[in-house]
């Protein structure tokens, strides 16, 4: 439902609450969060509103400067603890926030469960972030690739922000039939499903196409095609009231 993502010099924390807020008004039964810290991908997550969130991560350290957020509108999975976004993969390698709905999530979960991966949701979107761990160990391929691979074996729509544990500077971000939107700001950039939670920060945005991967590290953005293709930036202004 709600997406909102940040890399940069600043605490992505406060930045992913404060987002996360800001995107209430879609609606949602779940809140999560992901950072990497140390080289390690901390998650928290839980069925409630963004304050429950904020209450069970009161007393962890937060001071990572990479991270992304989601609030869950269940189309897969009843709303719970469990089934809320992030969700990573089996070996812990990538945690992935998503919006919209992976057709054949079914199909895939088999082929993953024969090739010995295990679930720990009932969520569509466990079964993306397991395959892209699949691709990235048996492929032995960057996230990124792990990531464009992914997309082409799956059916549906997604707005996608992907942490790779391995690749710890980097947002791997990816859109087909659910909005995404990049803020650029000074060696940081936020992503969010919608303009509300970046305006406050930069009004230097670039609204993801359909089939759009983008890697967002501090210094540089990158935008391609799922299959590939280089994409020039095309950087609008916005001002929304708020
Ligand atoms: N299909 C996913 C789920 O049920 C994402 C739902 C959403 O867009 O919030 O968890």
């Amino acid at each position: 439902c709600g997406i909102v993502g940040y890399i940069g010099p600043k605490e992505a924390c406060p930045i992913l609450i404060n987002g996360l807020k800001r995107l209430e008004y879609r609606g949602y039964d779940s809140a999560g969060i992901a950072l990497i810290h140390n080289n390690n991908i901390q998650v928290y997550k839980c069925k409630g509103r963004v304050q429950d969130l904020e209450h069970h991560m009161e007393l962890e350290d937060t001071s990572a400067t990479i991270g992304m957020g989601h609030t869950r509108w269940a189309t897969h999975g009843e709303p719970n603890d469990a089934n809320a976004h992030p969700h990573t993969s089996m070996n812990g390698l990538f945690s992935i926030v998503h919006n919209g709905i992976i057709e054949n999530h079914a199909l895939l979960k088999e082929k993953l469960q024969a090739r010995g991966y295990s679930f720990q949701s009932e969520t569509d979107t466990e079964v993306l972030a397991n395959l892209i761990e699949y691709i990235y160990t048996k492929g032995q391929v960057n996230a990124e690739n792990a990531v464009r691979l992914a997309l082409t074996k799956v059916i549906g729509a997604y707005g996608l922000v992907v942490l790779c544990k391995n690749e710890p500077d980097q947002l791997v971000v990816a859109r087909k039939g659910s909005p995404l939107v990049i803020g650029v700001g000074q060696s940081e950039y936020f992503v969010a499903s919608d303009a509300t939670p970046i305006v406050e920060y930069t009004k230097n945005v670039i609204y993801l196409n359909d089939d759009d991967v983008a890697i967002l590290k501090r210094d540089e953005m990158i935008l391609k095609t799922i299959k590939n293709t280089p994409v020039s930036l095309s950087i609008q202004q916005v001002d929304i009231d708020i």
